[in-house]
């Protein structure tokens, strides 16, 4: 019997949806998935939530601007979260929404236990309220005006449901200090602990004044108040009043911004404690991305959005950013200039360069399989000895959460390895039998400094990391590989390296930013749809408006349409025809960084000798797919000509290198 895995469960913030992710959304969550992936490589049974906050009067608002009942705006809401995790591959284990039902049962238990032990109180809230918008305005003094509409505030009574949150100060402080790991980083630590050695009040729990919200049972009109609902969902992600079924609970990690960190680390702790339920067992606080020091927010237009980085760069890339260059638990700059600087010298000169490097030149000397390596020379044993060192490295880095400094270790690797090549020189060694030794050891070294690369980086970089490995031919998911059992001297001469593939095209720094830009404007700013005919759904106006699932209707694409296809001039090596295929042509075509095998509808109109050496526009990011079970990995441009679409390649009247992009 296999052993039982330990279990792991992490979560992001449960987001709050008037509006959409940002790149702040997206590191937490991003985050979250390293974790996940890590801990899953150490072993562990993990279960990642994320989710969306859908109560409270902003949501109410927002939908009554869209002119949609809230439950149908906060649905849209939550399918756009969800789909913009699943579009970038960090997709939840656990979407939690808070009008899950199972969610709704949970907060009215939690209160019900709470209310049970003596820990709930009917009382008195008395706040400035603004009577236009329907809406208490937290830390107004009497005789302010609405933040909000600008008109005077009034000051107003309501019933309310308190929790005694007073009862925790001591209760808190000796779980802080028999629990020193619970605060992280250590510096919020002490700010919490000093928060509430300054004494703690009752917490309203409750509004009468709200109607979107999770009914008190028996106790209408009260609804649940923000964190009361809010936190509640990380239990009843993992089970709710029957978390015990699952085991997840109490969470292992709950990964937040620093601006929420007091209602996950007292509030929290205190509620779970007087319903006598376990409290989580870490609450890890991370910084802020600033643009231009200033914290961004859609108000302040500076918001950078995901999806136009992943476009232009790759999602590897953005998470590689996030996680390289900013020490987890510190602020962090964002700026578009350093991600693709990193992209160029980290990824495409660092790890994608020697990966290329290494394959090609095992493909050129050794017929594509790892060579046995032969008798070590001291420069070979130390770098074994670097790379074995540096797993452990590593490992305890990922542990603690220093993410910046794992991944420093690793690119200090590949460093080295350019390094060892660039001494070595491979290439230069003649065939006797002696340099034929040489050059096996050399390069069996470098590839399987690469496969620890691949191995350690993939919680970070899963797509490229998982290429890699199947680069130096190794078969087994990357993902299910035990890190634990991951040693210097365990790749197999004579495997057969896999298929060569681009990982990090080289880009131009000015062009590749003005792209991101371009499609962030795009995102941020959609054109303006045209007239909606009288059927449509009713126009979406702000928050809503990206979550909107009717685009607009237009012949147009914007230029994150055409930023999308990746063409380059293609030189074509071979051309044959396909047998049981009289319209196909069999193409090898050099694209710059590597020879593609592409299908051609040409056989027709072009002899296939006549083609070789032709340069022609080759789009080269289209899925691969089967002609006539032959696969194709790219497309020829071509026009149709005529009425029966005789195909046309095009040419270049000029010079130009192979490689080269078209825009
Ligand atoms: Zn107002």
């Amino acid at each position: 019997m296999p052993e039982k895995k330990e279990k792991f469960y992490l979560t992001t913030p449960i987001y709050y949806t008037n509006g959409l992710p940002h790149i702040g959304h997206t590191y937490t969550t991003v985050v979250a998935d390293v974790i996940r992936r890590y801990k899953r490589m150490r072993g562990y049974d993990v279960v990642m939530t994320t989710g969306t906050d859908e109560h409270g009067v902003n949501v109410e608002r927002a939908a009554k601007k869209a002119g949609v009942p809230e439950s149908e705006f906060v649905a849209k809401m939550a399918d756009a979260w969800r789909a913009l995790w699943d579009e970038l591959g960090i997709p939840a284990d656990e979407f939690v929404r808070t009008t899950d039902l199972t969610h709704v049962r949970t907060v009215q238990w939690l209160f019900k236990l709470c209310r049970e032990n003596g820990y709930v109180y009917k009382g008195h809230y008395t706040g400035q309220y603004c009577i236009y918008d329907n809406a208490f305005v937290n830390d107004a003094k009497p005789g302010d005006n609405c933040p909000d509409c600008g008109r005077p505030l009034e000051t107003i009574t309501e019933e309310n449901y308190f929790f005694k949150l007073s009862s925790f100060q001591k209760p808190l402080l000796d779980f802080y200090k028999k629990n020193p790991g619970f605060i992280q980083p250590d510096t919020r630590r002490n700010e919490i602990i000093s928060f509430v050695e300054g004494g703690l009040k009752d917490l309203s729990i409750t509004r009468t004044t709200i109607r979107w919200g999770i009914p008190v049972p028996g106790e209408e009109p009260h609804v649940f108040y923000v964190w009361f609902d809010a936190l509640t969902a990380y239990l009843s992600a993992v089970g709710g009043p029957e978390y015990e079924k699952r085991g997840y609970w109490p969470a292992d990690l709950h990964l937040v911004g620093k601006d929420i960190i007091r209602f996950h680390t007292v509030y929290w702790p205190a509620f779970l404690m007087a319903a006598m339920l376990p409290v989580p067992k870490q609450v890890w606080a991370h910084g802020w991305f600033l643009m231009d020091a200033a914290k961004m927010s859609k108000s302040k237009g500076n918001v950078v959005l995901p999806r136009p980085i992943v476009n232009m760069l790759g999602m590897d890339a953005l998470r590689y950013f996030l996680l390289r260059d900013v020490v987890f638990g510190q602020d962090g700059n964002f700026s578009y200039d350093a991600l693709v600087t990193r992209y160029n010298s980290d990824l495409a000169n660092g790890l994608g360069n020697l990966a290329s490097r290494t394959a090609a030149l095992i493909e050129k000397n050794f017929a594509g399989k790892i060579p046995k390596p032969a008798a070590l020379k001291p420069q070979d044993e130390a770098l074994a000895k670097e790379a074995q060192a540096a797993i452990g490295e590593v490992l305890e880095n990922f542990d603690k959460l220093s993410f910046a400094r794992a991944l420093e270790t690793i690119w200090t690797l590949i460093a080295a390895a350019d390094k060892y090549l660039t001494s070595e020189q491979p290439w230069a060694l003649g065939n006797s039998e002696a340099d034929q030794f040489r050059k096996a050891t050399v390069l069996w070294t470098t590839a399987e400094l690469l496969r620890i690369v691949a191995a350690l980086a993939f919680p970070v970089l899963p797509d490229s990391a998982a290429k890699v490995w199947s680069l130096l031919g190794q078969s087994d998911a990357l993902g299910k590989f035990e890190l634990d059992g991951l040693r210097w001297g365990q790749l197999v001469p004579g495997t057969s390296l896999g298929k060569s593939q681009t990982l990090f095209p080289r880009v131009d720094k000015t062009e590749a930013i003005e792209r991101i830009e371009s499609m962030a404007n795009e995102e941020l700013n959609p054109p303006k749809a045209v007239p909606a005919p009288a059927a449509s759904a009713p126009a979406a106006t702000g928050a809503s408006a990206a979550a909107a699932a009717a685009p607009a209707v237009s012949d147009k694409i914007g230029i994150e349409d055409f930023a999308k296809v990746e063409m380059r001039v293609g030189q074509i090596k071979t051309a044959e025809r396909i047998v049981g295929a009289d319209k196909l042509l069999k193409l090898t075509v050099d694209i710059g960084t590597e020879i593609r095998q592409i299908c051609a509808g040409i056989a027709q109109y072009y002899e296939p000798e006549s083609l070789i050496g032709r340069k022609v526009a080759v789009v080269v990011n289209l899925a691969p797919r089967k002609l006539r079970g032959v696969e194709s990995n790219g497309m020829i441009v071509a026009a149709s000509v005529g009425p029966e679409g005789r195909p046309v390649l095009t040419g270049f009247h000029e010079e130009v290198e192979v490689g080269a992009r078209l825009k």
